[in-house]
């Protein structure tokens, strides 16, 4: 009771007619999405394109029911629907566009492959068909832009060229005798798809009529994947969207950094080296501030007893860095402890000079170890960070105490 399978024959057949061989309740397939209730039906004959060699399922209509999925079973070919059909003699129509797009990729991705190897002597080793992309996996040395170009120019050529896509039958032997790209080691007829002087290769996979209707092929990314080279490719209608976003992008860039299209690339250079200098700067002047405010501080600050200058601070609205600018600055002088902390995130920094005797590692673990937080530092230098920014002046107070 084999399936006959139209799409070997006509890949464009969009509706056709069938009988129910086969009429079963399937358990639910959470791999495939498959939560409710579905029915595995066995047709006399399909068009609905199973998945298999790199090219996903069909989808469409069989009777009322919704195909969701179709699985190539051996001899029979399982469309999986989300209802029983009522009649055992069924109207069946295929979702024609996303059949297209496959089509379009699956006959491109031939095409870009035999470019490969027949130009770079880059075989490929696996062909994966995604929602937006398409992958092809090469073997070989790393394929540099000039050769991911180079196949992509060459497949165009022939695309341009509009050259017929046949469906060529035969042995294995009669195939290789006529170039097969891949041999096949198996009994019987094999089906293989020939671009008219470019590509013959085994495929049981439905085709474009000639080369045109891939539309164009665009190479993507190439990045490695194991041992091989992944090269990332869109065809047909799916260049055209890859192509229209990217000028999006191209545009909305340029908008955002006021300069025309061809000039995105050195007005961003421009931006960052900007924003580098920029950031120079400003801890340049960040330090020089914090220096003088630290003078002013130390001026202000009479010594307790021993002779040490403690100066404890809640600082707001500055950078983490400022602490580390200010607490330096602070304690280079005779006998001096700075206990710093910012308002809004808690950060605590406690330095000494040498002369001040204390220790502010030690100190800083005593006040973390009740106010909560984390950090560490050494003899003269420690910062920390509370787990509640709320509670810094606490902090800095329970550190006045433990000092004495
Ligand atoms: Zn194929």
């Amino acid at each position: 009771m084999a399936t006959r399978r139209l799409y070997y024959d006509d890949a464009f057949l969009k509706e056709f007619t069938a009988r129910v061989m086969h009429c079963e309740v399937l358990p639910p397939d959470l791999n495939a999405g498959i939560t409710g209730t579905v029915w595995g039906l066995i047709l006399d004959r399909t068009a609905f394109y199973p998945t298999s060699g790199g090219q996903p399922n069909d989808l469409g209509k069989i009777g009322d029911a919704n195909v969701l999925d179709v699985r190539d079973e051996g001899e029979t070919i399982l469309h999986v629907v989300d209802r029983k059909p009522s009649d055992p003699e069924v109207n069946c129509c295929i979702d024609w566009p996303r059949r297209f797009d496959h089509m379009q990729q699956h006959t491109g991705q031939h095409l870009l492959s035999a470019m490969f190897q027949e130009r770079f002597g880059l075989p490929t080793v696996s062909f994966h068909m995604g929602n937006e992309m398409c992958t092809i996996d090469l073997r070989g040395p790393e394929p540099a832009d000039e050769i991911l170009e180079g196949a992509e120019r060459a497949a165009n050529r022939v695309v341009f060229e509009n050259r017929p896509v046949n469906v060529r039958y035969g042995t294995a032997d009669q195939l290789s005798e006529l170039g097969v790209r891949k041999d096949v080691e198996r009994d019987g007829i094999l089906r293989a798809i020939e671009i008219e002087g470019a590509d013959l290769q085994p495929c049981g996979g439905t085709h474009v009529k000639s080369t045109g209707q891939i539309g164009v092929v665009l190479v993507r990314r190439c990045s490695r994947v194991r041992q091989d080279w992944r090269v990332e490719f869109v065809c047909g209608g799916r260049a055209e969207r890859v192509a229209r976003h990217d000028f999006h992008l191209v545009r909305q860039t340029a908008e955002k950094l006021a300069c025309a299209q061809e000039d995105v690339v050195s007005a961003a250079s421009r931006a960052v080296a900007e924003r580098d200098a920029n950031f120079k700067t400003v801890r340049a002047l960040l330090q020089r501030l914090a220096e003088a405010e630290a003078a002013v501080a130390l001026q202000a600050t009479p010594p307790g007893p021993q002779g040490v200058r403690i100066l404890s601070r809640v600082f707001e609205g500055i950078p983490a860095d400022y602490l580390g600018f200010f607490g330096t600055a602070f304690a280079k002088s005779e006998k001096t402890i700075a206990l710093l902390a910012t308002a809004e995130d808690g950060q605590l920094l406690f330095a000494q000079d040498p002369s001040a005797g204390k220790d502010m590692n030690g100190l800083l673990k005593r006040v973390l170890e009740e106010a909560g937080g984390k950090g560490g530092g050494t003899r003269d230098f420690a910062r920390g960070r509370l787990n509640d920014g709320a509670s810094a002046k606490r902090a800095l107070s329970l550190a006045e105490k433990l000092l004495g």
